[in-house]
């Protein structure tokens, strides 16, 4: 696959591909196989990240073969338009149910520093469900700052900022079907 080159706002963006549509589509195939052995018989909760995990929760959920299964939404800011971790985590919106007495999977898209996520299962813990687990599809370990335990990755990848599958900069290239790192070049 070759590099994806954009011109914008006066500099070069360039996106080298990563992790390619059918290589995301056989892991998140996998993942929904063992989420779909782990929690049989019972009401799995996906509770998806906004609005990095849409894109891989829509895909994941269509491999999980569970007859209870439901899906919910909460957004989370840490990052803007930067490339490196604020740290600061804040709840932007919550999800519709109740989460009480019901089993949780958090679907995260990328764990960095692993703030957000520390922030999520103490906010969590505090609803009284009965189990909570993580789902991330991406891990970046080396920027680790707090650990939390990942109960399913799709990929362990190298300390890069990377976008597509639902990843931004800036909001944009959220809809690559592909993982790329991305770089800066002036115009
Ligand atoms: P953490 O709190 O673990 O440092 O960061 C988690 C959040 O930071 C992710 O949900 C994501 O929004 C953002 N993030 C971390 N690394 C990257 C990256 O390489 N690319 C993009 N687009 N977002 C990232």
């Amino acid at each position: 696959m070759r590099e994806l080159v954009t011109p914008y706002n006066g500099r070069i963006e360039k996106i080298r591909p990563m992790l390619d549509a059918d290589t995301i589509q056989a892991r998140v195939k996998e993942l929904g196989a063992q989420i779909s052995r782990d929690y049989a018989g019972r009401e799995l909760v996906l509770v998806a990240v906004l609005k990095g995990s849409v894109i891989f929760c829509a895909d994941l959920m269509r491999h999980i073969d569970l007859p209870g299964l439901s899906c919910d939404f909460l957004g989370l800011s840490s990052y803007g338009s930067r490339t490196v971790s604020s740290g600061v985590v804040r709840l932007t919106s919550d999800v519709s149910c109740s989460v009480v007495d019901k089993d949780i999977l958090i679907v995260e898209d990328i764990v960095d520093t692993g703030l957000t996520m520390q922030y999520l299962l103490e906010n969590m813990a505090t609803r009284r469900p009965a189990s909570v687990k993580i789902c991330t599809l991406l891990h970046k370990p080396a920027n680790e700052q707090v650990h939390v335990p990942l109960d399913y990755i799709g990929f362990t990848i190298a300390n890069e900022f990377v976008v597509g599958y639902g990843l931004d900069y800036d909001e944009r290239y959220r809809q690559l079907p592909y993982i790329g790192t991305m770089s800066f070049e002036d115009a």
